[in-house]
C-alpha cells in the first residue's frame, strides 16, 4: 500500500470527456442557480450519462446546489448508495491504477476511467455509462474516487438500493431539466443515480 494514503488529489485541465457537449467547450454555468462556474471560486460537480456514446444527461452543479439537493434525497437512499459503492468498490486497484496513472505522466485523465469503479467492466463493453467529476475553474480534480465512470450494469444495481421516493425525485430531476430521455422510460431499471 502506498505509504501516503489517501494520495493528495491532483489537478490537471479539464479533459474532453467533461466537455458539454451542447455548449461544444467548458460547462459554463450551474444548472441550478447559473452561477459563472470557471470564475465563482467553487467546487462543482459535472455529471454525463451516455447510452452507446451518445451524452443523454449532461450538467454542471455547484457544491451549495449539489448539497442543498442532497438535503432533497432521503437519508436511507444517500446511505444504500454511500454503502454499495463502499462494498464494492476495490480501492486497492484504485490506488494502483492511480500511482500507474501519476507515473506515466499523469496528461491522459480519460484512462482512469476505462473501468467501472464498481463492477471492473470495460468502458468499451458498456452500453449505458455515467461519468462524474469535481473541477474547479477550469481544473478537474484527481483523486481515489473521482473522475469515475458507472457501467449500466452498476446503475442497474444502484437503482436497486434507492428508494421509491428518491427514484421519484430522480425522474423529477431529469424530466424537469432534460426531458425524459425514451431511454428511460424503455429500460425502468436504467436510471442515472445522480448526485
Ligand atoms: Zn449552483
Amino acid at each position: 500500500m502506498e505509504p501516503n494514503w489517501p494520495p493528495e488529489p491532483k489537478f490537471v485541465p479539464i479533459p474532453q470527456d467533461f466537455h458539454s457537449l451542447e455548449s461544444d467547450g467548458l460547462f459554463e454555468k450551474c444548472l441550478k442557480c447559473e452561477v459563472e462556474l470557471l470564475t465563482s471560486g467553487s467546487p462543482y460537480l459535472i455529471e454525463r450519462v451516455f447510452v452507446q456514446q451518445e451524452p443523454i444527461v449532461e450538467y454542471a452543479m455547484c457544491e451549495g446546489c449539489v448539497l442543498e439537493s442532497q438535503g432533497e434525497l432521503s437519508a436511507e437512499s444517500r446511505q444504500a448508495v454511500t454503502d454499495y459503492m463502499l462494498s464494492n468498490i476495490d480501492v486497492g486497484q484504485r490506488l494502483g491504477r492511480l500511482s500507474e496513472w501519476a507515473e506515466a505522466g499523469g496528461d491522459n485523465a480519460a484512462e482512469l476511467m476505462d473501468r467501472c469503479l464498481v463492477s471492473g467492466t470495460p468502458a468499451t463493453e458498456s452500453r449505458e455509462k455515467q461519468i462524474a467529476a469535481w473541477c474547479l475553474g477550469d481544473q478537474m480534480r484527481v483523486d481515489h474516487v473521482f473522475p469515475l465512470m458507472i457501467s449500466g450494469v452498476a446503475i442497474e444495481e444502484l437503482n436497486g438500493v434507492l428508494s421509491e421516493k428518491t427514484k421519484g425525485w430522480i425522474d423529477d430531476f431529469v424530466g424537469d431539466n432534460f426531458g425524459m430521455p425514451p431511454e428511460f422510460c424503455n429500460n425502468p431499471d436504467f436510471r442515472p443515480v445522480l448526485i
